[in-house]
Order: C-alpha cells, then sequence, then structure tokens
C-alpha cells in the first residue's frame, strides 16, 4: 500500500505528499532500511516500507537525512550532514518523526544552522521547541491586507517602493550590486520596531556570512535576529532545507501575534541546491536542467509569509527573497518565477553601481504591489508625484545627450532629477527613520537645493535632515503617527530646512 502511495507521490508531486502524512499516521517509527548507493550529498536506501515523505532518517554516526523520494523500490535520501563515512550496507533507522527546526526566542541573538547546531563558537542554544519545517500557508479567511509600512529606512525604496509588513518583495540584480547590503540595513532599521528578523544565508562562503554577522552585531541588531546558514560547503540537502526551517523559525513569532522579516540570501543558490539533489535522486530535468517542481517549491515557501487577521492574532511575516541575475537577464527560468510569485521587486542595476549611484536601484524596473497603502500619509504626499517623475527625468537624461539644444522646461526637468537623484543616494548602513526621509524628499521636492551645485546637495541634505529633526520634534513625531500635515505644518517644515541652508551659506560667506 505505502509503496503504491509512494509511487504516486513520486508522480504528483509534494501536494499528494502532503495529504497522504495528514491521513495516515507515522507507521514508520523503529523501521530499518539498508543504504544502497551514497554520494554527492544524497543515499537511496532499500527497505523502509512504512517512511512517509519528510521523515527524518538516522544513518550511522548520528548523521540525519530526509525521506523526499519514495519509490515502490528504493527511498532517496537527502543528507543533512556529511556523509563521506557513508557506505553501501550501512544500516538506517527511521525516527518516525517529520523533519522540523528549533523554535523560540532562544535562538535570537545566535548563528545556527537549520537543525539548531551552533555555528557562532557560543554554547548549544536552548531548544524549547522543534516544528516542521514544511508547513501549510495560512489559509485566505486567515489573511488580511498589508496595514503598516516595513520601514527599510532606505530612502529610495520607503519613497519609492514602499514595502508593507507581510508583503514578499523580491531584490534581485546581477552579483556585487548591492542586495545583500540593502537586506542588511532593512535588519539594522528594526532595531527599535519591534519586527524580528531572520537572516536566512545559503550557500554562501562563510567569509560572507561573518561580516554581515559582525556588521550586525556592530549595529546593535543581532539581538533581534537569527542567522540561519548553510555554507556552499554543506550538503545539498543542509543547504535546500535552511530555507524552510528559517521560515519556520519566523512563523513561531508571526503566530504569536508578533511581526517577523525573513530575508533568504539567496533562492538562486537554493534552487540550485534542489536542482543538485534532483539530478542526484535521477529526476528527471527540465528547463535550464531544473526540476519541474521548482516554480511550485518557491511558491510554497513565499506563500507562507502574510499578514495574519486579527482573529489569528494579527501578527506578520514579510520576506525579502534575493535572486541573483545572470548578465541582467530577468527573464531567465528561476527570475521570472520569482517575480510571479512575490508582491513586487527591486532591481539592482550594474550600470547604476559602477556609475556610483548607492544604492543602485533601478526604479523604473522595480515596483511594489501592495505597500503603497502603508505608506505614511505625510510621505505618500511628498513621494507620489516624485516617482512619476523620476522615471520620466531619467529618460529625459538619457535623450538629452543626444542634443546640444535644450528647451528651458527640458533643462528645468533634467536639473530637477539630478537633484532628486543625489537626495536618493544612501550609504550603506545608515537607515533613516521615517520622518528625516519625508523631511529630505520634501525639500528636494519645493525646489530648497536648486541653487546649489549639484556634489554640494547631499552635505545640504544630511544638514537639513538634522536641523528639522531636532528643531522640529513634535511635527517629525506626528509624520511617524501616520498624520496628515496640513499647508502651515508642512510650511513650519520647509522655514526649518530654508533656516538650515541660509545659515550654512552665510558660514561660507
Ligand atoms: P553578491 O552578489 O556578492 O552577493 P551583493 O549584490 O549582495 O553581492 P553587496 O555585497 O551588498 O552586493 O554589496 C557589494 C559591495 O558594494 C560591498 O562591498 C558593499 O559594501 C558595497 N555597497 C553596497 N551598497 C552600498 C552603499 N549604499 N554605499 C556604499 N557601498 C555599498
Ligand atoms: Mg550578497
Amino acid at each position: 500500500m505505502n509503496a503504491v502511495l509512494g509511487q504516486l507521490l513520486d508522480e504528483t508531486g509534494q501536494a499528494l505528499g502532503d495529504a497522504i502524512r495528514r491521513t495516515s499516521p507515522q507507521l514508520s517509527a523503529q523501521e530499518v532500511g539498508v543504504v544502497v548507493e551514497t554520494g554527492g550529498g544524497i543515499a537511496r536506501l532499500r527497505g523502509l516500507p512504512g517512511i512517509g515523505a519528510n521523515e527524518l532518517l538516522r544513518f550511522p554516526g548520528g548523521v540525519l537525512g530526509i525521506a523526499i523520494n519514495l519509490d515502490p523500490e528504493e527511498v532517496g535520501v537527502m543528507l543533512l550532514g556529511a556523509g563521506e563515512q557513508l557506505s553501501a550496507g550501512d544500516e538506517v533507522s527511521a525516527t518516525g518523526r517529520e523533519a522540523d527546526a528549533p523554535v523560540g526566542e532562544e535562538l535570537l541573538g545566535r548563528v545556527i544552522d537549520a537543525t539548531g547546531r551552533s555555528l557562532d563558537g557560543g554554547k548549544p542554544p536552548r531548544i524549547a521547541e522543534r516544528r516542521p519545517i514544511e508547513r501549510p500557508a495560512p489559509e485566505i479567511m486567515d489573511r488580511a491586507p498589508v496595514s503598516t509600512p516595513l520601514e527599510t529606512g532606505i530612502k529610495a525604496i520607503d519613497a519609492l517602493i514602499p514595502i508593507g509588513r507581510g508583503q514578499r518583495e523580491l531584490i534581485l540584480g546581477d552579483r556585487q550590486t548591492g542586495k545583500t547590503s540593502v537586506a542588511v540595513d532593512t535588519i539594522i532599521n528594526q532595531r527599535d520596531k519591534g519586527v524580528i528578523c531572520v537572516y536566512c544565508a545559503i550557500g554562501q562562503r562563510g567569509t560572507a556570512v561573518a561580516r554581515v554577522v559582525d556588521t550586525l552585531r556592530r549595529h546593535d541588531a543581532l539581538a533581534h535576529t537569527i542567522v540561519v546558514y548553510a555554507s556552499d560547503d554543506d550538503p545539498p540537502g543542509l543547504r535546500f532545507v535552511t530555507a524552510y526551517a528559517a521560515t519556520t523559525m519566523a512563523e513561531y513569532f508571526m503566530e504569536q501575534g508578533r511581526d517577523a522579516l525573513v530575508v533568504y540570501d539567496d533562492l538562486t543558490r537554493h534552487a540550485r541546491a534542489y536542482r543538485e539533489l534532483s539530478l542526484l535522486l535521477r529526476r528527471p530535468p527540465g528547463r535550464e536542467a531544473f526540476p519541474g517542481d521548482i516554480f511550485y517549491i518557491h511558491s510554497r515557501l513565499l506563500e507562507r509569509a502574510t499578514h495574519l487577521g486579527d482573529d489569528r492574532g494579527g501578527g506578520s511575516m514579510s520576506a525579502l527573497p534575493i535572486i541573483e541575475t545572470q548578465a541582467q537577464d530577468i527573464s531567465a527560468y528561476i527570475p521570472t518565477n520569482l517575480i510571479s510569485i512575490t508582491d513586487g521587486q527591486v532591481y539592482f542595476s550594474p550600470r547604476l553601481f559602477h556609475k556610483g549611484l548607492l544604492p543602485a536601484i533601478d526604479v523604473s524596473e522595480s515596483v511594489s504591489r501592495v505597500g503603497g497603502k502603508t505608506q505614511y500619509p505625510a510621505f505618500r504626499s511628498v513621494a507620489s508625484e516624485l516617482r512619476l517623475s523620476y522615471s520620466q527625468f531619467e529618460e529625459l537624461e538619457t535623450f538629452a545627450r543626444f542634443s546640444t539644444r535644450l528647451d528651458e522646461d527640458t533643462r528645468k526637468t533634467i536639473e530637477h532629477g539630478r537633484r532628486v537623484r543625489e537626495v536618493l543616494k544612501q550609504h550603506e548602513h545608515q537607515p533613516l527613520r521615517a520622518s528625516a526621509q519625508i523631511v529630505a524628499m520634501k525639500a528636494v521636492d519645493a525646489g530648497l537645493f536648486a541653487d546649489l551645485p549639484v556634489e554640494d546637495i547631499r552635505a545640504a541634505e544630511e544638514q537639513v535632515r538634522e536641523h528639522v529633526l531636532a528643531a522640529e520634534p513634535e511635527l517629525c513625531e506626528r509624520m511617524e503617527q501616520g498624520e496628515e500635515l496640513d499647508e502651515d505644518d508642512w510650511e513650519q517644515v520647509l522655514a526649518a530646512a530654508r533656516e538650515t541652508l541660509g545659515s550654512s551659506r552665510d558660514a561660507e560667506d
């Protein structure tokens, strides 16, 4: 019976697998099988007729594996630990336990792997509870629209591509364009926002992860963060399940009515780990040699991120999956899949990166489909026009390069656009609170920097921000409380801003 189910499962994918798991209790505890073949991070076993999909198996030496292929003849297993010492003939025992990950407060501030092993040199974390790594996403009935901003602290995103708590926003771009940096800054900015973060590093080099951990620590952001990590040396099975373990860890907080954020850095490497496993398990390859169900795998993972309705505690889990593109090809298989699964994307352009326009976000290629509604009203009133005019400016600027004589209007639009672009520049790891961003946007929008040379704008913008924040704390507070500002309020903001510029110019004279 189970063998037949196993074959069906293999043919129809995991959905059926879940249905089976839900209807038939775990039967396999204490069963024993034998390794037929092993290598590359997988093992194929004989025996174990009662095994369930996603069940944990124990190999000699304590190595764990997860059953993923259930054929009538054979069970395919991905290993979660080094499998070099395993060989044909070894005995394997079923645990009767579904693959799970540790969850809880104790994991905050720690660097661990998917199974809860300490990777930061500290004591093993105290694990009070474990939950399955594969869990069904909340029902539509249990979900609520996103209503609160997930503030990244990055002007280009919060102003022009605003994200809400519970949203899934893809971060994509070629290698070395600043993708990780933006995700890390978003985590740093949650320091005083009460959002618990999980940074999930998949298949990265150890030094890269150490750098992220160090940055988080230096910016007081590790205490509200869990780092879950599988390196490029780890077996593909561990790299693959890390994304699920991270999701389960963040979900725990969402289900307590709290807000969580999970960063997957990155899902390109996650997809590669799955491809590696599938090829080793001799599943038929599809487009770009990825197994046909990779789309399903990613959509199921990201479906778990949402904003729960009040009946379910009102918590949220936002997701920032990262994808690395090759030669800016966003129409390759994995990027197109992810674009269609998420609620928008932030696209990083190597062209902008090399011009030093950091963060190198290409606004015209980026979109946020649901977060706009969560933007603070005061922010929306300054930013709504900005996005369109900024895109127009970018087009005009390219066009203007080929023309020697420009009419006055075009010249003005270009000059203004250049100033907006200066204001959108931001150094990494310096996220800004919303009111500071609103002040900066308002100042450039009102033309306060129109007479300044472009190279002086960044310094002027910083002065304006700092001065207005100090001079008008009450107004700034109201902006962040979600209040609308009336004309008098805005005039007060601009007066304070002009004061700064006036005094700095006096100082120069
Ligand atoms: P990879 O493809 O290697 O994962 P990535 O796209 O994640 O790269 P990052 O590692 O975030 O890119 O950034 C690449 C480099 O650019 C880093 O050295 C980082 O310090 C620098 N950088 C990124 N954003 C900024 C910024 N806003 N200001 C200054 N430097 C930046
Ligand atoms: Mg990176």
